[in-house]
């Protein structure tokens, strides 16, 4: 077996690898990296000739796990698709945004190969994809040579881990997961062994997690600070990504209600894109996938507003209320950064509260890093606003800590380890703790582009 790295850069971003067997070849994800634009968000493409690929497996609707997925089968038309089921609707659902963005783009940025693919084009893709449910093995290609096996990887609704196995070597993909259930989804179930080689996630090896945290009292201190705030009259904004965070914010704002640990009557707004991807959540609930309150449903069980998307009608604070609206790094053009804009920012009185992630050159970032009272340019096209509003950061990650992806290595014990998605110190902090506590692995940070050959 042989592994590659499609990844044009050695950190979070286009995730692509690819695995081969004699003649047989497949793909795991197919990312679009978030902070670069144009061809250099793409992974190398370019290595792969065209009609080689057997099968592609996408992990999850994330971005930088589907977003460049129409233009890899644009050169790979004869390639199997395989999903998850949640997965495979959340990611159209992404996609189609994606285009909608990237026409924006287009025109703002004058990028002219934006967008790189269409509705259409997207819904042709859409009837052809195969879905396969987790803990049930599948054959990647005709021959046989390799054959595949989702695992739920508890990271946002839908996602897997992938099993690769040929003859005589078995390779684990973790994709992102995180061992912690979380509010509505529950943590990852993965086998534990035997894996020849595991390409996992590092996203939190440089970041660890103070060891009083508690994910109760964390909650706790996120309803006091919701408390707190609808109490003086003023309006909260939790930013969240519009799939995964959206639905796990709404899930335990409905819990802290029903414990009385916020006012049950304090009304609740989602905006962007999270209705959308909240309708696919509940669509979900009910013994289809791993999850809390299987009967609980968002949209019919919480009594929420739905703010316009229309640019024209913006969303605007209202004292009392909480606005949990996307994106999380409230990039210009989305609903959270207009909202910020609108005189919420300025206000002593409101709230921000951060529950995930925010790249330090986002707007997000920018709040993040600020003293109250800077002025903070949330957009160029727009004058700067003066931060007077409380800020806050809450540790929800929906990644694992790096404690307990190091401790899965440890159970597993394979022979080599692949440690990918994560910053340069971040998987460094891995390999280190890797040489000394298994030595028997090769721990290897790919080079993007490099054949590693596994053996057999
Ligand atoms: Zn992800
Ligand atoms: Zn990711």
């Amino acid at each position: 077996m042989r592994f590659r790295s499609l990844c044009r850069h050695a950190e979070i971003g286009s995730n692509s690898y690819v695995v081969e067997v004699d003649d047989a070849r497949i793909v795991l994800d197919a990312g679009m990296h978030p902070k670069h634009e144009g061809g250099d968000a793409l992974p190398r493409y370019d290595l792969l000739e065209e009609g080689s690929v057997d099968a592609t497996v996408i992990t999850h609707a994330h971005l930088d796990h589907i977003g460049s997925l129409p233009v890899l089968l644009d050169d790979q038309p004869n390639s199997r698709v395989f999903f998850s089921p949640a997965g495979a609707d959340l990611g159209f659902a992404m996609l189609h945004n994606s285009v909608n963005v990237m026409q924006a783009k287009r025109t703002e940025l004058g990028l002219t190969d934006y967008p790189f693919f269409g509705h259409t084009q997207l819904d042709e893709i859409e009837r052809r994809i195969e879905t396969r449910a987790t803990e049930r093995p599948f054959d990647l290609d005709a021959d046989g040579h390799l054959r595949a096996t989702f695992h739920d990887a508890g990271h946002v609704l839908g996602s897997v881990a992938v099993t690769v196995q040929s003859k005589d070597h078995t390779l684990l993909y973790t994709g992102d997961v995180n061992f912690e259930s979380s509010t509505l989804i529950k943590g990852a179930y993965l086998p534990e062994g035997p894996v020849d080689t595991l390409v996992i996630e590092t996203t939190r090896g440089d970041s660890p997690r103070p060891e009083s945290y508690t994910r109760e009292a964390e909650e706790r201190r996120f309803a006091d600070a919701i408390a707190e705030t609808v109490a003086r009259g003023g309006t909260v904004l939790v930013p969240v990504f519009a799939m995964g965070k959206t639905q796990e914010v709404l899930t335990m704002i409905h819990r802290f209600k029903q414990r009385g640990w916020i006012p049950s009557r304090a009304p609740v707004v989602i905006g962007g894109l999270s209705t959308k991807m909240t309708v696919i959540y509940d669509r979900y609930a009910k013994g289809l996938t791993r999850r809390h309150d299987d009967d609980f449903r968002i949209l019919k069980d919480m009594d929420l507003r739905a703010g316009t998307r229309r640019r024209k009608a913006p969303i605007v604070p209202e004292p009392g209320a909480i606005f949990c609206l996307s994106s999380g790094m409230m990039t210009e053009n989305t609903v959270s950064n207009g909202f910020a804009r609108a005189g919420f920012l300025e206000n002593p009185k409101n709230r921000l509260l951060f529950v995930g992630y925010a790249d330090p050159d986002s707007p997000a970032g920018h709040i993040r890093a600020a003293q109250r009272d800077d002025l903070i340019s949330l957009d160029p096209r727009h004058p700067a606003v003066r931060l007077r509003a409380e800020v806050d950061i809450f540790d929800f990650s929906g990644h694992a800590t790096r404690d307990d992806l190091l401790a899965y290595i440890l159970k597993v014990k394979p022979k080599r380890t692949f440690l990918v998605h994560g910053d340069r110190p971040a998987s460094e902090w891995f390999r280190a703790q890797l040489r000394e506590l298994l030595p028997s692995t090769e721990a290897i940070i790919p080079e993007p582009g490099q054949t590693y050959d596994l053996g057999a």
